[in-house]
């Protein structure tokens, strides 16, 4: 089941990776999609690359990354148990905010992979990504730490752990927030055990992914996508394992 999500999410990598459809991909040095497990259970969302970002091509890989990894090792998870990507795909320039045009025309890609996964979680790391994914203006203050149901799936907006560096007491705020997702996680098939999800209606949310947008995105060839073929890629099994880690999926 992995694997088969694996080619799929390796697929619409070399699909979309050549991608100019917005004024990002002329200056980035690299396109972002993402990395972690193909069948994770934790999808974590984060804002977009930053200058580490862009030059290494993974997610979370500079500073915010370090915190990142320490509050997944928190709640016993590392990065290949999780699956990590961004709204946006390439890095804005001088690391400003993401212009909202951008992420309407970015936010296809990340609606893909959250299909393609299917995760039980959706944990959204700071303003940008809650407000997408609950389709909401309500400010991450309101909503930080807050459980929401979303279609079939439970949401969890949390701090972009990039405001520790900035408020180092952020961090156990964050960590509180790592062990309300194991809980969630450790009770899914028991949601009584969960305090129940808030209602996304008080929020002003309407909670919709849109993914019935995204659905047809892998055979729309009016998409405007440049789809690159993927290289050859061996059937020897050691040979593919490197290729997948090279690509950051597991
Ligand atoms: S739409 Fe997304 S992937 Fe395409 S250029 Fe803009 S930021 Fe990059």
């Amino acid at each position: 089941m992995s694997e088969d999500k694996r080619e799929k999410l390796k697929e619409f990598y070399f699909q979309i990776k050549g991608c100019m459809e917005c004024e990002l991909g002329k200056t980035r040095t690299n396109f972002v999609f993402g990395s972690g497990n193909s069948g994770a259970e934790i999808v974590f969302i984060g804002e977009a690359p930053g200058r580490n970002e862009d030059l290494q091509g993974k997610p979370f890989v500079g500073q915010a990354g370090k915190i990142l990894d320490e509050l997944l090792l928190s709640i016993g998870f590392n990065r290949s148990d999780v699956f990590i990507a961004n709204v946006l795909k390439c890095r804005p320039p001088e690391n400003r905010d993401p212009k909202l045009e951008e992420i309407n025309i970015c936010k296809k890609y990340l609606l893909k992979q959250i299909e393609i996964i299917d995760p039980k979680i959706i944990c959204t790391m700071g303003k940008y990504s809650t407000q997408l994914i609950l389709n909401t203006d309500t400010s991450i203050t309101k909503l930080r730490g807050k459980v929401f149901r979303v279609e079939n799936r439970m949401v969890l907006p949390i701090n972009h752990p990039a405001a520790v560096l900035y408020t180092p007491s952020r961090f156990g705020i964050l960590k509180e927030d790592f062990q309300r997702i194991k809980t969630i996680l450790d009770n899914y098939e028991n949601p009584g055990n969960i305090s129940s999800p808030c209602d996304l209606a008080e929020t002003g949310a309407t909670g919709s992914f849109g993914l019935e947008a995204a659905a047809n995105l892998l055979s729309d060839s009016n998409s405007g996508i440049s789809a690159e073929k993927g290289p050859v890629v061996s059937t020897e099994p050691d040979l593919q394992k490197s290729k997948n880690e090279q690509l950051g999926l597991f």
